[in-house]
């Protein structure tokens, strides 16, 4: 049985490694990445971005506020301003810009329906990942700070509770995982989403080009969709498209870290974020042994971010007496 602390480090590690193995080829295609001959593992040089910065700010919130505080949150995020952001989204930017500039956390958030609230919410899902009610609401609230679209909200309650779940479980039963996961978002406001989530148990039968090729523009709408983009390898930045490429990266080789997030960052488009968050997953369920150390030595800040998961393993075990 893998100690959960391992899985707690793994969870925050993977998910930098898997933003810094997407960052040298963010915005390229698929169809670029192979017509090329694109060496993704040759490009790594450890440098993370904003996923992984806010992952790091949301976990330390955590730790800070020994639980979910939306204000200490908030706090938290308007530091991460004079970090500098790296590669941050707009709604994102602007959102924390209006809470540095007084407006409150209930006000704040922008219509966006990007990923930004999806890569950073894991830590939520370690935290409470035996108290799901919390955990529903902390990713919920979380996203209302900076991203109040629907698609945004739910990508954020998936995402922790897919990462509950492999905390909380030894075997995994993948069926069962997208159940439960389904069962998180089963209320009229999130249908689609709920929807497309059972879709994956069929996804997962195909090969990963022609799953990801579909998967990576899933509920796309104009004006953000583009025919143009039918058929060269993107995976939209929209918070669904995302999260479901990521879910069905880890999902078809769940004890193979290097293979899943390879493959989602080969998928192209925001190959930062699907990768952060494919690692995530793959990091929680494999734990920290299990991702190629060469990968956790080069990553920039390695000792931090190591240090950020034993504490907020530390501050759940506190929380829990
Ligand atoms: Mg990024």
């Amino acid at each position: 049985m893998l100690e959960k602390k391992k899985k707690f480090i793994g969870c925050i590690v993977g998910t930098g490694v898997g933003d810094a193995l997407g960052e040298p080829v963010e915005g390229c295609t698929r169809i670029y990445l192979e017509n090329y001959n694109v060496n993704i593992p040759k490009l790594y040089l450890g440098r993370y971005t904003d996923d992984t910065q806010l992952t790091i700010a949301i976990a330390e919130s955590l730790i800070r506020a020994k639980g979910y505080d939306p204000d200490v949150l908030s706090k938290r995020f308007i530091e991460w301003l004079d970090e500098p952001p790296i590669g941050p989204g707009r709604g994102c930017l602007t959102s924390i810009y209006g809470l540095k500039n007084g407006v409150h956390w209930s006000e704040s958030g922008s219509d966006s329906g990007a990923n930004g609230c999806a890569m950073r919410v894991s830590p939520i899902g370690l935290f409470y990942h035996n108290d799901i009610e919390m955990l529903i609401k902390a990713a919920k609230e979380s996203s209302l700070i900076t991203h109040r679209h629907w698609a945004a909200i739910c990508s954020g309650i998936v995402v922790a509770r897919a990462v509950a779940y492999l905390v909380s479980n030894d075997v995994l039963d993948i069926d069962d995982m997208i159940n439960t996961v389904a069962d998180s978002i089963n209320q009229d406001e999130y249908k689609e989403f709920h929807k497309n989530l059972l879709k994956l148990k069929d996804y997962l039968e195909l090969p990963y080009k022609e799953a990801l090729m579909e998967l990576g523009l899933i509920g796309v709408q104009p004006p953000f969709f583009d025919q143009r983009m039918v058929g060269i390898g993107i995976i939209h930045p929209y918070a669904m498209s995302t999260v479901l490429s990521a879910l069905f990266c880890f999902l078809k080789t769940p004890d193979d870290f290097k293979k899943s997030v390879l493959e989602a960052v080969t998928g192209g488009g925001d190959t930062d974020t699907v990768g952060a968050i494919c690692g995530a997953f793959s990091g929680t369920w494999n734990g920290i042994d299990n991702i190629p150390q060469i990968w956790v030595d080069g990553l920039i800040d390695i000792k931090k971010i190591v240090s950020v998961g034993e504490k907020i393993w530390e501050t759940f075990l506190e929380c829990q007496i």
